[in-house]
């Protein structure tokens, strides 16, 4: 008979149904969690060094957990903005919001005010932690989305700015000294069978295959389900693997820069690789030069990056060997690895170090598949094997399944999977969440060896540097400028970023006058339309790779933008980033 439907190796671990996230990480104890000693702490902050062990971190987070629910009664079905770049805290504020039964809907903390707005109104959020940085735009996010100042919240700040930092905003680290002093101002509730397959642990934005960003709800069964087939696929105390040979062990140190508000950091990082045994080395902001120092000085063993920062350690002239003499493992996910880059890698790396792909989405909480075991280097452009428990069909665009070495659309179901969902959003849920399946949007190859490849992207988002760009959110927003009559967005190949954003415009007549066969005013045009959104989006979103000019934008007759042919478009004009 044809294999239409892939499994992953089985899960011998049943998830558990009736914990919460800071029940598993931290009060409960797990045949697949290896040992760890006390002397290896769970966080350490780049940049003043602080120590944040075992004992510190559940301390603090009931400490935060009980001055949340005396100070603004946050308790089951809440829904708290976290609003900041990593911090050890982050991890920890996370948790004692999850005490309470309440949800984390974390946020990029470069977005501007309107991007915000967006997010904690689509989410319901009733409270806001940022940090002095993004402070002023999360005021003024508060303000639009009708929070009041009392319902802000700051994280500390470290270091020596720190005496300089006077706020009139209660800290973090204040009410985790008043949550500790104070008497219990909550219970715990201890989850009935089931129920962590319902109670949300994150709201975390995806555009998913169209649209625009939607909250995803991701219940603490699923984050917990992932950690679980993540340290059963790579076997984490199976007694047959000698500690030597084992690919993550406790002691081992990782690099976290990976941004704290995307799944991809919340699932991997802060609990796969704490569950392992792992120290979590934090960045509050990325620099290749910071981050190659603290390899050095804190041994980091473990690398969890994006493809832009291969190309950059791959680049990097003054990069030694010797500089990553103690990487062991490397994976590289939420976008596309060419073989080549991956190539050149390599030569940085010690030959000891494995590097592979990991691919998964908000959708499926993180992880579907992942780098085997037993390859050293799997960098022939494969994202990956199945990991535990992780079922797959791929579909063809005749609507039929596909077997091995047949392309079609990816579609994922497993514990990490089946119970989530769009937040409130009924049409998307039924174009995503099909019959227990996930619809990725990707079109992949399976290999007769279980190898997984990414061969394009059918929905409609970018990735730029890892970050989702939905090109409806900047249709929406090019549609309101008065030059702009109607508006496509595409990426377009870029070597670092991997592609970035190009608008394709039809303009209103007078301004099409206006600029016909005067190259001046076109460019005057092009770039007040460029600056329009370059002062409404964050960064990532502007639109690198050029606004152009078209008669009309390409639409089958429901009035769908056929971005096919954009891209074609892209591709005959030779647009790059
Ligand atoms: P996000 O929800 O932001 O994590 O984005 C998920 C999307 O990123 C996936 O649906 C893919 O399109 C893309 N992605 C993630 N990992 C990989 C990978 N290893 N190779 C190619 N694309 C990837």
């Amino acid at each position: 008979m044809t294999t239409t439907v892939f499994h992953g190796p089985p899960l011998e671990h049943t998830p558990p149904t009736n914990l919460t996230l800071p029940q598993f990480m931290l009060d409960v104890a797990h045949p697949l969690r290896p040992v760890r000693t006390t002397a290896n702490p769970w966080f350490i902050d780049d940049q003043t060094g602080l120590n944040v062990n075992f004992e510190e971190t559940r301390n603090r987070v009931y400490g935060l957990a009980n001055a949340l629910a005396a100070r603004w009664r946050v308790s089951e079905g809440d829904v708290v903005c976290t609003f900041t770049p990593n911090d050890v805290d982050y991890p920890i504020t996370m948790w004692a919001i999850h005490r309470l039964g309440a949800a984390v809907t974390p946020a990029n903390p470069a977005y501007t005010a309107d991007e915000l707005v967006y997010q904690i109104q689509t989410s319901r959020a009733s409270l806001l932690i940022t940090c002095a940085g993004s402070l002023g735009i999360a005021e003024e996010a508060a303000k639009k989305a009708g929070l009041s100042r009392d319902k802000i919240i700051v994280f500390d700040v470290r270091g020596p700015a720190a005496a300089n930092f006077k706020t009139s905003y209660p800290c973090i680290g204040q009410l985790i000294e008043e949550g500790l002093r104070s008497p219990p101002a909550f219970t715990e509730k201890v989850l009935a069978e089931g129920e962590g397959t319902r109670m949300i642990a994150y709201l975390c934005f995806s555009s998913g295959t169209t649209g625009k960003p939607k909250a995803v709800a991701i219940p603490h069964y699923s984050v917990i389900s992932n950690v679980i087939q993540f340290a059963s696929f790579n076997r984490i105390v199976d007694p047959k693997i000698p500690n030597e040979k084992r690919r993550f062990r406790p002691g081992d140190v990782t690099l976290g820069v990976l941004p704290m508000y995307h799944i991809y950091s919340i699932v991997v990082v802060l609990h796969c690789t704490l569950f392992c045994g792992h120290t979590i080395v934090v960045f509050p902001k990325f620099t290749l030069q910071e981050a190659i120092k603290s390899i050095i000085k804190y041994r980091i063993s473990h690398l969890w990056i994006v493809p832009p920062v291969v190309v950059l350690l791959s680049k990097h002239q003054g990069l030694k060997k010797s500089d990553l003499a103690s990487v062991r493992y490397v994976m590289v996910g939420a976008a596309p690895l060419s073989p080549e880059v991956a190539r050149q890698f390599v030569k940085v790396l010690p030959a000891d170090a494995a590097v592979g792909q990991g691919y998964g989405m908000t959708e499926t909480s993180t992880v579907v598949c992942m780098q085997p075991l037993l390859v050293h280097h799997h960098i022939d452009g494969s994202a990956g094997r199945l990991i535990s428990g992780t079922t797959v069909r791929v579909v063809g665009e005749d609507g039929k399944p596909k077997t091995y070495d047949e392309p079609g659309e990816l579609h994922v179901k497993g514990p990490q999977t089946i119970y989530n969902s769009y937040l409130n959003n009924p049409k998307a849920n039924a174009e995503t969440f099909v019959d227990g399946w996930v619809r990725t949007g990707d079109e992949v190859i399976i290999k007769k060896n279980g190898d997984i490849f990414i061969v394009d992207r059918l929905k409609e988002i970018l990735k730029v540097r890892g970050f989702q760009v939905a090109p409806a959110e900047l249709e929406g927003l090019l549609l309101d400028h008065p030059a702009v009559a109607d508006a496509g967005v595409v990426g377009i190949p870029d070597e670092y970023s991997g592609e970035v954003p190009a608008a394709f415009v039809q303009l209103q007549p007078d301004f099409a006058k206006r600029v016909k066969g005067n190259k001046k005013e076109e460019q005057k045009v092009k770039e007040a339309i460029a600056k329009h959104v370059a002062e409404n989006k964050t960064r990532y979103k502007h639109l690198d790779g050029g606004v152009h000019f078209v008669d009309a934008v390409p639409k089958n007759p429901s009035g769908k933008i056929l971005r096919r042919l954009l891209r074609d478009m892209a591709k005959e004009r030779n647009l790059t980033g």
